[in-house]
């Protein structure tokens, strides 16, 4: 079985490097398709309550018949939840529909701070309570900016673990990395193959065909390499394994350089500052 790193993380947990998304897979797919990412070997499951898939996670889970301890889970909050009772009701749904007694990390999944006056950091205050009361193993935000997180740090004393943000070789976020490398948060990479779309760019291909790999496998490790932390996603068993076979080669310091500099601060989702959907 192939061995994926973990990371170690502010409050001394672990959390596998690579593991597998389920955005965007229909709950009549998501069984078939988490059981083919755990009979690959991934070990950590990324979903959240806005995917509608948490059900079919858990039973996908269940049927792998792996001990709990050995999955990572994640599940993020309900952006129609931020205010402190919906946020606890929201948190003992997902555990409920998850069918887990305890998420490895749960995060607040958008900041939206157009939304409820602004108020993310009484939400995250609530997240405090799960993580206290070991339910939330760990606990992080999502989609938060540098100034989102200044303000936890004035105003909370648990920081997040992790901030899981957009990030592919057209967005390579440099600015908000340095950040949270400064400030001890981990950065989860979502959308690490920028949905597909950086995957025909010529430099890319150039260092696949160099290193006989595909050009997916060459993003994930790019990713990798500078120390993030991903969870590509897809439902055809051939391309999860293939995502997972990343740990038998390695790129030289230049095409990390390369790959980096193909950055045109180019999102593929919504901004954060703007983003209000509930
Ligand atoms: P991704 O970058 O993982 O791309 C997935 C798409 O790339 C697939 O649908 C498929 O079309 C293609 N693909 C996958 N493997 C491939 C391969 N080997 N070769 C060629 N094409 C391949 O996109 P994503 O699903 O949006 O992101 C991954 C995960 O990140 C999600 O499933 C979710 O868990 C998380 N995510 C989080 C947020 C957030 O706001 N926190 C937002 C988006 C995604």
């Amino acid at each position: 079985m192939t061995a994926i790193p973990d990371i170690t993380l502010n409050n001394g947990q672990q959390i596998p490097q690579l593991g597998f998304g389920v955005f965007l897979v229909k709950p009549q797919d998501t069984v078939a398709a988490v059981s083919a990412a755990l009979q690959a070997g991934y070990r950590h499951i990324d979903t959240a309550e806005m995917y509608g898939n948490e059900k079919e996670v858990g039973e996908a889970i269940r049927q792998s018949g792996l001990p709990r301890h050995e999955i990572y889970v994640t599940s993020k909050l309900s952006n129609d939840a931020h205010r402190p009772d919906d946020t606890r009701r929201a948190f003992d749904e997902s555990l409920k529909t998850l069918g887990l007694d305890y998420l490895d990390l749960f995060l607040i999944h958008w900041p939206l701070p157009t939304r409820y006056d602004g108020d993310y950091v009484s939400t995250w205050s609530v997240l405090t309570e799960f993580y206290r009361d070991g339910r939330a193993r760990s606990i992080g935000v999502s989609n938060f900016q540098p100034r989102h997180l200044r303000r936890l740090h004035g105003e909370s004393e648990i920081i997040p673990a992790v901030d899981q943000i957009e990030v592919n070789p057209y967005l390579t976020q440099d600015e908000l990395r340095i950040f949270c490398a400064e400030h001890q948060i981990a950065v989860e990479a979502w959308s690490p193959l920028g949905r597909g779309h950086v995957l025909a760019d010529p430099t890319i291909e150039a260092i696949a065909r160099r290193a006989a790999k595909t050009p997916a496998q060459v993003v994930l490790r790019w990713h990798l390499q500078r120390g993030d932390i991903v969870f590509p996603k897809s439902i055809t068993p051939g391309r999860i394994r293939e995502n997972i076979d990343i740990f038998d080669f390695g790129l030289s310091a230049a095409e990390v350089e390369a790959i980096s500099a193909l950055n045109r601060n180019e999102r593929t989702g919504p901004d954060p500052d703007t983003f209000d959907a509930i």
